[in-house]
């Protein structure tokens, strides 16, 4: 196999395709979707699984060698290993991540990790079953936790755990979530709430910024700069010197996350979307539907490096102009 790397326009090499397999899910955080849902996708609009491996394909030829499937929640898509599997069998492709909420992980994990998928990220924004209730908008906590020692005893380490800190919903856990780095092997990563179109509101209020979030840390134990995992992408660590884990800060809207951008993302509906928010984003479901080949396809991936912006334009308080930026996100 012939490899060209992908390359933006800023010289940030491309090896990492995030791939939402659906809009729907299972919760509705506060900060991600509305309570009755959003105007879902019809069937018809969302790419096949032989759709979006044909993606997969062109993507690796060109030097992605990293998969992350997410959502919406992606365990809600039926047979979800089917498609890990034939990922698993993309010449180029060295590792297959999953985003999940964890509610259906323990029932398709053996299954996931059979067919190849070597990481999972799971969210988890509170330890308190009623705050749970009122950040997902659907109870669930018992299952997640099960969800998180099931991984690991299952070897899917390292862990990485994401938490969106909210002022007065949940900041005041930062420091039980570090205190689990010290019980299991966890990565727990804290990440700053992003403004949707849905939630500006609640992202200019809640918002707590990362230096502070390290500040609550520090007073229950020194924290240590450390490496990330593999695959550690946007985080910044920190360890305890007694940890299994580590605790990460992840800044969306600093921009030193832009300059280490190595990442495209493809939408349940089959759009290249190049940056996490603003309108930069190419149709592939039309050409693939009209018969693209791989080199086609490639040729396209390419072409969409050069409308790769160097870095997103949003502040604190302010709406992300794409719709639905959010199901896209961190992760
Ligand atoms: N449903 C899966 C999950 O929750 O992990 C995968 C999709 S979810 C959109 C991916 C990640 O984005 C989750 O960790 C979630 O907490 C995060 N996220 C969603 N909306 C966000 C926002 N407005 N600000 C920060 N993070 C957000
Ligand atoms: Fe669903 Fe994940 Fe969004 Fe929560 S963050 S509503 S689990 S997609």
């Amino acid at each position: 196999m012939t490899t060209f790397s992908l390359i933006d326009g800023f010289n940030r090499p491309i090896t990492y395709l995030r791939v939402s397999v659906t809009d729907k899910c299972n919760l509705r955080c506060i900060y991600c979707m509305p309570e009755g849902g959003l105007p879902w996708l019809r069937r018809d609009e969302i790419l096949s699984y032989e759709e979006i491996v044909e993606i997969v394909h062109a993507a690796a030829s060109v030097g992605v060698r990293t998969v992350r499937l997410t959502g919406g929640e992606p365990l809600v898509r039926r047979n979800l290993m089917r498609l890990v599997e034939a990922i698993a069998g993309v010449p180029g492709i060295e590792d297959i991540a999953l985003s999940t909420n964890g509610l259906l992980l323990e029932e398709q994990l053996a299954g996931l990790v059979a067919a190849g998928l070597r990481r999972i990220n799971l969210s988890l924004d509170t330890l308190r079953e009623e705050r749970f209730a009122e950040i997902a908008r659907r109870p669930g906590l018992g299952t997640v936790l099960r969800a998180i020692d099931a991984a690991i005893a299952a070897g899917l380490a390292p862990l990485k755990i994401n938490c969106v800190v909210m002022r007065g919903k949940n900041d005041d856990e930062v420091a039980d979530f570090a205190q689990l780095t010290r019980e299991r092997p966890v990565f727990v990563r804290f990440i700053e709430v992003m403004p949707v179109h849905e939630n500006v509101g609640l992202q200019r209020d809640t918002y707590v910024a990362s230096d502070e979030i390290l500040e609550r840390i520090s007073a229950i134990g020194e924290l240590l700069p450390v490496g990330g995992p593999r695959g550690n992408g946007p985080a910044r660590y920190f360890a305890f010197s007694d940890a299994l884990g580590a605790v990460g800060v992840i800044t969306p809207l600093s921009h030193d996350y832009c300059e280490r951008c190595n990442r495209v993302r493809l939408t349940a509906d089959g759009r290249l979307r190049l940056c996490l928010f603003g309108d930069h984003a190419l149709d592939l479901r039309s050409p693939l539907r009209s018969g693209a080949t791989t080199e086609e396809l490639a040729n396209l991936l390419r072409s969409a490096m050069l409308i790769k912006p160097e870095r997103h334009h949003l502040r604190l308080g302010e709406a992300a102009s794409a719709m639905r930026a959010f199901s896209e996100i961190g992760g």
